[in-house]
Parts: structure tokens; C-alpha cells; sequence
């Protein structure tokens, strides 16, 4: 039996000023969907999938104007194309969103939807993204115009849009040459007719999509694919990195699962000259040259995993030996939901490969994930307020596609906050996820957010408890709202 799936194309935002993808969706003289038919036969000659593009956009995709083109709102826009049934374990529907630029990260092509987060145990949400793998994928226009001339723009969103569904169907990268789908795209220039085909070690992978679960979309998560594909490696063998130094550190050493915890990292040069690096801008989790491992209480080590797969990005990160690059990531959430879920000592640290596939590994640090008091009344107010849907989502994705409800569950979680630097982390995360919707809903809205933003910035700072990194960018966010 063919496993048919939906196909539907949809555009994030309808602005009347948005490019719009090419149409038909037609490479080399061929409809995408059908170089899955021909990439997928089995030994009897008929394909193992059978994808049927929807025509005609779904107007369901559309999100209102000012909608920012982040994480959230994507992954929101996806489940409503999709609209899988859930309860099934496979996706029936795939959902390609076509949208302006990834908000976080304007250079990026495209990007796979992995599972999303959502607090655990909360049955019947509106938006599911939690519930299946691998159901769509989001294709950037602006960011694929701006280094194509309108001759290649095409041609990039079409190959993009095929190796996006690839990762769909769990394909891994491919570094072989000649290039193929599977390769990420070069800065320079799209791929020709050439590269218009798969590997036949990706071709017998697709082949199998009828009964296993590494392939179909909703199956395993991304880069899980038991023995029927290449492992995820350890990278802790490769030769070390001479000058590049990674170091963690984390907003709070004790914690409960659904505190939001931040964890911080600083990449520095370590070296005597003034030489600029600059490298790739790999560092995030959802880049396979970036991993966080996590060691439980019981001696396993595991990655930490994204909600998301991005490709092709050609932004750069300059460093010098006076100037490291800092960020942070939410790690107490990650792809499914909450990322610790045994009380216990836990230890933490990053690993980064180079462009010179050289190993540069961080320190490690030690955590402790405090078991649950279910008698403890602190426990429960802080259980309750910190776990409700739209609060733990605005704290993980920095961002909410339900702000009215933030708005009247915000106090609580202020108030029944575990301890002080968990309610700075509250104010300065609902801040900037505020700061990020300050564009949606009627003048009066929009106006008592921007109060907000002001208050939770003001209080977030005063606390002195943020940290340097996040208090630096309290700081540049309240001066551009004064
Ligand atoms: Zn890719």
C-alpha cells in the first residue's frame, strides 16, 4: 500500500507586498511531489509514496498582519494546514509554509518541524504541534530572493522546497558530490538539473515509507532511524579545536522541570593576535554541528533535542579574541516537551564542530532537578502557574500567540514563582515574547503590551538577578521602547 499523503502549500501572511512562491510548482520540468514517486520504488516497480499536492493555498495558513514569522507562530500556522489526526501516529498531511523570513534568523532557506514544546501533560490543545514529528516544513522567500537574481529565484525555492520534504521523510544531509536533493544549498548560486536526483542510499530509505516509522512523517523523531540509516555520531573523538573555547553556564544550579531555565554560553578566540574568526552561525541546537548532552542520574547520555532541523543559513558570527559571541537557550523544554524528567543530578555540556571538523567542547556542569513535593503548597502554586499552556510556551519560544491569556495568568505566575531568579526569567521572557506581538490586536491592545513590555523589562532589571547576558539585552530593549 502507497502511503498517500496531502500535500498542502500555504502562505504564512497574505501582506499584499509578500513574494509569492512560483507557480506551478514545477523543477525541471516536473511537479515536486513527484520526485518522492520516483525516488521511492520498491522492488516491484510501484512507488512507496504516492504524494497529492493540494492545488490551491490554503487560506487557513494565512495569519494575521503582524504576525511575527517565528518559531510559534509557524509551527501554529503548520498544525492548521496540516490538521492531522493525531491519534493516528502518522501524518495522512504534510504542510509546506511558504512565509516571508524566519524572524530569529532573516538569512535562513528553510526550516523542518520536529515535534514542538508543549508543557507535559496538557491533552486536548488547540494546536498540537507537540503530537507528531516531522508533519511540514517552512520555506523563506525573502531570504532565498536576496541571494538569487530573479532568473534562480525559482529554481532555489523549488529545490529548497524538495530538500525540506526530504527531511520530512527523516533524509539526512548529504556532503557526497555530485550534489544532490540532500545537499544544503550554496551561497553563490542554486544548483542546476544535475543535482536533481537522490542518492540511492536516501532512495532505499524513502522505499521503505509504507511500514516504517523512521520514514513517514509523524513517525520517529527527526534523526531517529533505528538501524536503517546513518547514526548520529559522537563527535567526543574528533581532534580538538586549538583556539575556539565554548563555556556554559546556567541561570540556575536547582531547579524543578518546568522552571525556566536558561542556559548560557559564550564562544571566545583564545588568541595572542588580533585576528577576526568568522565562522558559520551553527550555534544553536537545532544545527547538527551543535549538540547539548545530558547526563541523567543514572549514567545515560543523551542530546538534547530541538524542535526544529534549519537549513541553509548563510549568516556568519565574527569573534575576536576581545569580543566572544553569547547567547542563551531555554534548555528546561526541547522538542515533545520538558527536558528533565528524572529528579536527580544531572550534568551538562555543548559540544561544537568547526568548519575545520575539529571538536571544540565546553566545560561541564553540574545541575540538580528537584524531585516534585506534591504536599509542598509552594509546590503546587508554582506547579500550577508555571505549567499553564500559554505561560510555559511564551517562557520557551519567547513568543505567544495568545497574549490576552498571558496577560491574566501572568500574576500568578509572577507571584508563585519558585524563587527570585525564576521571576526575573518570567518578566524578562514574557517581555520579549510581548515585544514580539506588539504589531497584533486592536490599538488599545497593543498599547497596554507596550506598557507591559516597559513594567516587566523595569522590574526584570531592578532585580538584579537576570544574569549579564539577558540583563544586556533587558537593557537594549527597554532603551528602544523609551
Ligand atoms: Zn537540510
Amino acid at each position: 500500500m502507497t502511503y498517500v499523503a496531502n500535500c498542502s502549500f500555504g502562505m504564512f501572511k497574505r501582506s499584499v507586498n509578500a513574494l509569492s512562491p512560483p507557480m506551478p510548482l514545477r523543477l525541471g520540468g516536473m511537479p515536486v511531489e513527484e520526485y518522492f514517486s520516483r525516488a521511492s520504488l520498491k522492488a516491484d516497480g510501484t512507488p512507496a509514496i504516492g504524494m497529492r499536492a493540494l492545488p490551491s493555498y490554503a487560506q487557513s495558513a494565512a495569519m494575521p498582519e503582524g504576525a511575527p514569522g517565528d518559531l510559534l507562530w509557524l509551527n501554529s500556522s503548520l498544525s492548521r494546514i496540516a490538521s492531522n489526526d493525531v491519534s493516528l501516529g502518522r501524518a495522512n498531511n504534510i504542510g509546506v509554509v511558504f512565509a516571508d523570513y524566519f524572524a530569529p534568523r532573516p538569512t535562513l532557506f528553510g526550516l523542518m518541524f520536529d515535534l514542538g514544546f508543549t508543557p507535559d501533560g496538557q491533552a486536548n490543545l488547540p494546536n498540537q504541534f507537540d503530537a507528531l514529528p516531522r508533519e511540514g516544513c517552512a520555506i523563506f522567500l525573502s531570504a532565498i530572493a536576496r541571494l538569487r537574481t530573479a532568473e534562480t529565484f525559482a529554481q532555489e525555492v523549488l529545490f529548497t522546497v524538495v530538500h525540506e520534504l526530504g527531511h520530512v521523510f527523516n533524509l539526512w544531509h548529504d556532503s557526497g558530490t555530485p550534489p544532490t536533493f540532500m545537499t544544503t544549498s550554496r551561497r553563490d548560486a542554486p544548483f542546476g538539473v544535475p543535482a536533481y536526483w537522490f542518492r540511492p542510499e536516501h532512495e532505499t530509505y524513502l522505499s521503505q515509507c509504507e511500514t516504517l516509522r523512521f520514514v513517514y512523517p509523524g513517525g520517529s523523531r527527526w534523526g531517529e532511524r533505528g538501524d536503517f540509516g546513518p547514526r548520529e555520531g559522537s563527535p567526543f573523538d574528533l581532534p580538538k579545536h586549538a583556539s575556539l573555547k565554548l563555556k556554559i553556564g546556567i541561570s540556575e544550579k536547582e531547579f524543578w522541570p518546568f522552571d525556566p531555565v536558561e542556559l548560557d554560553f559564550t564562544l571566545r578566540h583564545d588568541t595572542q593576535d588580533r585576528k577576526t574568526l568568522t565562522l558559520p552561525d551553527v550555534l544553536d541546537p537545532g544545527y547538527p554541528q551543535f549538540v547539548l548532552w545530558i547526563t541523567g542520574p543514572d549514567g545515560s547520555r543523551r542530546r538534547y533535542r530541538a524542535p526544529v532541523q534549519y537549513c541553509c543559513n548563510h549568516a556568519t558570527l565574527t569573534i575576536s579574541a576581545g569580543k566572544p559571541f553569547r547567547r542563551d537557550i531555554p534548555i528546561f523544554g526541547q522538542s515533545g516537551g520538558y527536558t528533565f524528567r528524572d529528579a536527580g543530578r544531572h550534568e551538562i555540556c555543548a559540544t561544537l564542530i568547526a568548519p575545520d571538523g575539529r571538536l571544540v567542547q565546553s566545560n561541564k556542569i553540574d545541575v540538580y532537578v528537584k524531585p516534585g513535593r506534591l504536599r509542598s503548597s509552594e509546590y503546587q502554586k508554582a506547579f500550577g502557574a508555571l505549567r499553564n499552556v500559554h505561560i510555559a510556551r511564551a517562557l520557551f519560544y519567547k513568543s505567544t500567540t495568545s497574549p490576552l491569556r498571558i496577560e491574566r495568568a501572568l500574576k500568578d505566575t509572577v507571584k508563585y514563582a519558585s524563587n527570585k531568579s525564576v521571576r526575573s526569567t518570567v518578566q524578562y521572557s514574557v517581555a520579549v515574547a510581548f515585544l514580539r506581538t506588539l504589531k497584533l490586536g486592536t490599538r488599545v491592545h497593543r498599547e497596554r503590551r507596550s506598557r507591559w513590555v516597559r513594567d516587566l523589562l523595569q522590574a526584570a532589571l531592578d532585580s538584579g538577578n537576570l544574569g549579564s547576558h539577558r540583563e544586556r539585552r533587558a537593557r537594549q530593549h527597554f532603551d528602544a521602547m523609551s
